[in-house]
């Protein structure tokens, strides 16, 4: 704890974004990295609390008294081999983790916490600046192969750790690019793509090799609403024959879908149809697919791949965006002393939000309208608790105007043809089903095939993939040599 009175003195740093109408002009981050004297003063309000819950509240541990030290006393190289020796890329979770360390951090019970995230950033944005983020290479190689199939930050994180470890990797990725949702997904505005590929160069140089294009599975007939830019299949059958060890980590793809009347209608799409292309033309991969330049625009759906929708619409210059959320508003600020340390139920806004959406909660879709084949507008009605169970309230339908719809109600499982054509047992839910504690974990049903994050857990966020990721890495190297030094 670098300055004992510093929680006393100084107020948490708000990161300063850019006026929403300079920033909705571009597809650019629009959040800087803090300051030196911002991080040091924001790490100076640690008060390394003895417990320190905002570690346990990391899914990936990150030792964050530790590092606030650092970043107070200025020792900014040591921070980052702190910060490093828990998470693989901070470069990322620095950016869009929703951060439930922050939830759990002590001076929150009665003041706002410790800028954890904003730190976490400044420390690996600082590392990249100075080339303090080397190659890390294995001094003596293990002569065992490891196939990884999927490129997301779960697949990436396991990798890396294996190669680190010794053994020749190759990452399978049915896209063009590497990155999984960090890449296609989740908008340029909020993660910057170069980011992911100085990430690779790194991984490149440690001896991964990444194979994009290519789908593994036997089965390519993929769900609509799931991209597949494979031009190149590979069976799971000629990976189990190549490879020592494979570890599934292809994501929860399969996305949830609103079956009501009018459905058929033109201008209703899946959320990852309108963002992936965007993506797509920003890297200069493609045209823009969906414009929603001068558009009514409703976004069915209220988490994060909702909010991007906004923040693209936004970005397109729709003439009115509508966010619709099925559950009732929650409040704006939670009950700390029921919630804390805890991820609190509350009103979340984000920056798409503030730059201009309408927000409608407990509201149901009963129908689409359409014209000639084409969406016109939403019947909706409103919705309230009774009994434990969302009920309509009689004569409160409405209509609202709409031409373009984005269903971002999240994923429901794994591809199902993936993991059927790997033969491996699914969980009630349709996930790979594999355990994270205890012997065997991460291990699927199948000999030599192992499984991690959204694959495994479902739809989640980049933090629990990077954690899963880390953590089946260690199973897996320990599968292959007997024993493993790979940190949990
Ligand atoms: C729009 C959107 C915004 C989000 N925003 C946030 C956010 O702000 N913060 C946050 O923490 N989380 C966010 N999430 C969630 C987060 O992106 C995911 O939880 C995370 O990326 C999961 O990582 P993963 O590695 O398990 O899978 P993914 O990132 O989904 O990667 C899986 C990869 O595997 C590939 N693949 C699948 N099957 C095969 C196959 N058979 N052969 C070859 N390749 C295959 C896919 O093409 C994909 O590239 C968001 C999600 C979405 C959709
Ligand atoms: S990874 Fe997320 S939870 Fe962990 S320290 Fe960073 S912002 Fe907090």
């Amino acid at each position: 704890m670098g300055k004992p009175t510093g929680f006393l003195e100084f107020e948490r740093v708000k990161e300063t974004y850019a006026p929403v109408e300079e920033r909705v002009r571009h597809f650019g981050e629009f959040v800087p990295t803090l300051t030196l004297d911002e991080a040091k003063q924001q790490g100076a309000r640690c008060m390394d609390c003895g417990i320190p819950f905002c570690n346990n509240g990391c899914p990936v541990n990150n030792v964050i008294p530790d590092w606030n030290d650092l970043v107070y006393r200025g020792n900014w190289e040591q921070a980052i081999r702190v910060l490093h020796s828990t998470n693989n890329f901070p470069e990322f979770t620095g950016r869009i983790c929703p951060a439930p360390c922050e939830s759990a951090c002590t001076l929150g019970i009665n003041a706002a916490p410790v800028g954890i995230k904003s730190i976490e950033r400044a420390i690996i944005d600082r590392a990249w600046e100075h080339g303090w983020v080397k190659p890390l290479p294995a001094a003596v190689k293990s002569g065992k192969q490891v196939a990884v199939v999927g490129s997301g930050p779960a697949g990436l994180a396991a990798a890396q750790q294996l190669a680190r470890a010794g053994h020749a990797v190759t990452v399978f990725e049915k896209n063009g690019r590497v990155g999984g949702l960090l890449r296609y997904g989740i908008p340029d505005f909020k993660l910057d793509k170069s980011v992911i590929d100085r990430r690779m160069a790194q991984m490149e140089a440690e001896g991964v090799t990444f194979k994009v294009n290519t789908l593994v599975s036997s089965d390519q007939d993929l769900p609509k609403g799931v991209t597949n830019d494979a031009t190149t299949v590979v069976t799971p059958a000629e990976l189990e024959a190549q490879f020592d060890a494979v570890i599934l980590a292809g994501g929860s793809e399969t996305p949830r879908d609103l079956p009501v009347p009018g459905r058929e209608f033109s201008g209703i799409h899946f959320a990852l149809e309108f963002l992936i292309p965007q993506n797509k033309a920003v890297a200069g991969d493609g045209a823009n697919g969906i414009n929603a330049q001068g558009k009514h625009v409703v976004v069915i759906g209220g988490g994060d791949t909702g909010s991007d929708c906004v923040g693209t619409s936004n970005r397109h210059g729709a003439l009115s965006v509508t966010q619709l959320e099925v559950m009732p508003k929650p409040p704006v600020e939670e009950d700390k002393p029921m919630t804390w340390p805890y991820w609190p139920l509350k009103l979340r806004t984000s920056s798409s939000h503030e730059e201009g959406c309408v927000r409608e909660f407990a509201v149901s879709t009963k129908e689409f309208i359409g014209e000639n084949g084409k969406l016109t507008a939403l019947k909706l009605v409103k919705v309230e608790f009774k009994d434990g169970k969302l009920t309509e309230i009689p004569g409160s339908e409405f209509e609202l105007k709409a031409d373009l719809v984005f269903l971002a109600m999240g994923f429901t499982q794994p591809l199902a043809k993936v993991l059927d054509s790997f033969g491996v047992e699914k969980d009630p839910r349709g996930n790979i089903k594999a355990t994270t504690d205890g012997a065997g974990c991460y291990a699927t049903s199948v000999p030599k095939v192992f499984a991690a994050g959204d694959m495994r857990r479902g739809q989640s966020l980049v933090v629990w993939a990077i954690r899963e990721g880390r953590q089946c890495a260690r199973e897996v190297d320990q599968f292959l040599m007997g024993s493993t030094v790979l940190p949990r």
